[in-house]
């Protein structure tokens, strides 16, 4: 049965994340043929950033903008979507399994009394149900959930469901919508960004991340050469956060980023199980570590066993002379 799906855009400096066509196209099979509506808020205009959304398979965008949406909090936000889905009355909704989608989102399905699924790391219609496929116990198995009565409302893992080719040939209205957004609880100050510039980590298609065997701050330096002559960015273990190497916004694990890169380069990291919750899903895992009895290597699908420091040079060299 065909339905109205909307989807929550998100927006990094005035560009949006990659997650966002993500979500369109999970929207689409959602859908089944159905309306896909996208909805962006912010404080300035956002009608290149809607036209955009059509380009990646909305049907229509509805756009927000007051200046209580310049920064994300979720009264702010909470309220502009909420409006729009009050006008809208769609029968499902998506977003990314973002930092702010995992804020948004619970909010919402409790004000909406619906359920949730989140994290979702394939959508699938099968025989006139639309099925959900996500991890439990941090990775180590999967589930299949499908929502059988009220709205279908889910958040989609990053870097898993593949967005449709833009084709800036598509039509479709950007309309704006004006809320009077108010009471909100929350000031933002100030942001302070700590990550890394360049490739955002949760949508990175390569990660070299680094553990505690890197040794210091200065350590890094080779990751971080060798994360820009593969267009990636460099990630961390809790490890190397502890013991002040890096920032702990690169931090991957159980209670850091969860990510699902193409090529994931592990130096230096033992593959501690609170390490792997947070990356043993990406496509293709490659572990350098001097330690051959290291955890790390049971989930590595090639795996170096050697000094961090005589063989990322290498790897440099080689790759430069491709
Ligand atoms: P270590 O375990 O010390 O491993 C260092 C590795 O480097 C070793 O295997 C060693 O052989 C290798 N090595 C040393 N020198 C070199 C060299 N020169 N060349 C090559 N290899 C070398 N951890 C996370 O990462 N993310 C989380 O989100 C997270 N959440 C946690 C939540 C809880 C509740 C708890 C209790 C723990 C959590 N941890 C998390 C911590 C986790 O248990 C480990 O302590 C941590 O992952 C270890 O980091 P590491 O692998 O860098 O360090």
């Amino acid at each position: 049965m065909s339905k109205k799906v909307l989807v929550i855009g998100e927006a990094r400096e005035g560009t949006l994340r990659n997650v966002t066509f993500e979500a369109i196209a999970a929207a689409n099979i959602i859908s089944d043929g159905g309306e896909v509506v996208g909805v962006l808020c912010g404080s300035d205009s956002l009608e290149d950033m809607g036209k955009e959304m059509i380009y990646y398979g909305a049907d229509r965008v509805i756009t927000v903008a007051n200046e209580e949406l310049k920064t994300y909090t979720s009264d702010g936000y909470g309220q502009a979507v909420l409006a729009v889905i009050n006008d809208e009355s769609p029968e499902g909704i998506v977003m990314g399994h973002t930092s702010i989608g995992k804020d948004l989102t619970p909010k919402l399905a409790s004000r909406l009394e619906s359920g949730l699924i989140s994290d979702a790391t394939e959508v699938v219609a099968e025989g006139g149900s639309i099925v959900f496929t996500r991890p439990i116990y941090s990775g180590k198995a999967f589930e299949k959930k499908e929502i059988t009565e009220g709205l279908t409302f889910a958040t989609i893992r990053p870097n898993n469901i593949p967005a449709a080719a833009r084709d800036e040939g598509r039509a479709g209205e950007v309309t704006e919508k004006s809320v009077d957004v108010q009471n909100i609880r929350t000031i933002i100050k100030e942001v302070i960004r700590k990550s890394t510039d360049g490739v955002d980590l949760s949508e990175a298609k390569v990660v070299i991340a680094g553990g505690r065997g890197v040794k210091s701050a200065e350590g890094f330096e080779p990751l971080e050469e060798l994360a820009e002559l593969l267009g990636g960015t460099v990630g961390a273990s809790r490890g190397a956060c502890d013991a002040g190497y890096c920032d702990y916004s690169l931090q991957i694990g159980q209670t850091g980023k969860v990510i699902t890169p193409d090529l994931y380069i592990a130096c230096g990291i033992s593959g501690a199980i609170q390490h792997l919750a947070g990356m043993s899903n990406s496509k293709v895992i490659v572990a350098i570590n001097k330690d051959p009895e290291a955890n790390i290597f049971n989930v590595a699908d090639y795996g170096i066993v050697g000094d961090l420091f005589d063989v990322l040079p290498k790897l440099i060299e080689e790759i430069k002379q491709m």
